[in-house]
């Protein structure tokens, strides 16, 4: 999985190692925090190895899924986690901001389905969970940028779901509301009470609570369940 050394991603890890799977996972650069990740998993009584590679790169998902087939032996599940924002109105929004959150967000869910498309071909089964956002289907301001690789995600999940059915290899899409972690932290409480008040629910998700969605689309239980987007945001009405 992408993006496993903090928030959503780490929360995910956290809860498939608890399932029984082994997990590879991978942020930017091996660091403390990947390397604590890793222990935390090896805890968990799975295998576990933490990577350093940057996913919206073509060559250093290549790389990364061969490093990880040499360690593990196979890949059953893809879970598409890293993201960032950069936000800005449109107005003000330079060419540099759009094409660093489009090339991170969309470019790294290409780029990383290409490299275990192969393995997950050869082997006739499989489970991309892309992670998506509610801002992928309603739209945000400020957040074109981010709205407009969310919304890739899914067209781009979809083709994949076509392609990839008749080998059993399932793609779906998850897509969270507002989720409390470490990208959202430094938005100013009254705009998160704002936020909250809207949603009728009227409180934001939990990185377990997303968990929890990939591990339904991953797992078994899911296994007529190919090319949907399940929304995961409190019952926010344009989701
Ligand atoms: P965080 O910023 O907390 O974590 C992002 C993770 O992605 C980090 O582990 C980071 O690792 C990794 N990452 C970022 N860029 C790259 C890259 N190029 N290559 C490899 N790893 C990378 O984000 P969240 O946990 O909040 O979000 C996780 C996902 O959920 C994202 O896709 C986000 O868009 C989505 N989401 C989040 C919502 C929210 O409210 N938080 C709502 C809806 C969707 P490192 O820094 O170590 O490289």
């Amino acid at each position: 999985m992408t993006g496993a050394t903090r928030g959503i991603g780490h929360a995910i890890a956290i809860r498939f190692a608890k399932e029984g799977c082994n997990v590879a996972f991978c942020g930017r650069t091996r660091n403390d925090k990947m390397v604590a990740v890793e222990q935390e998993l090896l805890a968990l009584g799975v295998k576990a190895k933490g990577y350093a590679a940057d996913v919206a790169d073509f060559a250093s998902a290549q790389a990364l899924v061969k490093e990880v087939l040499a360690d593990f032996g196979n890949v059953d599940i893809l879970i598409n986690n890293a993201g960032i924002t950069d936000d800005a109105a449109v107005k003000r929004m330079t060419e540099e901001q759009f094409d660093h959150v489009v090339g991170t967000n969309l470019k790294s869910v290409f780029c990383m389905t290409k490299a275990v498309q192969p393995a997950m071909w050869k082997q006739g089964h499989g489970s991309i969970v892309n992670i998506g956002s509610v801002v992928g289907i309603a739209g945000n301001y400020n957040q074109a940028n981010y709205a407009a690789s969310k919304a890739g995600i899914i067209g781009f999940s979809k083709s994949c779901a076509k392609e990839f059915a008749a080998r059993n290899i399932r793609v779906n899409v998850v897509a969270p509301g507002f989720v409390q972690t470490e990208m959202t932290a430094d938005i100013p409480k009254e705009l998160m009470d704002t936020w909250c008040s809207r949603i009728p629910m009227k409180r934001p998700g939990t990185p377990d609570e997303v968990a929890n969605c990939c591990v339904f689309l991953a797992s078994d239980m899911s296994s007529y369940i190919t090319s949907v987007v399940l929304p995961m945001c409190g019952g926010m009405e344009d989701a």
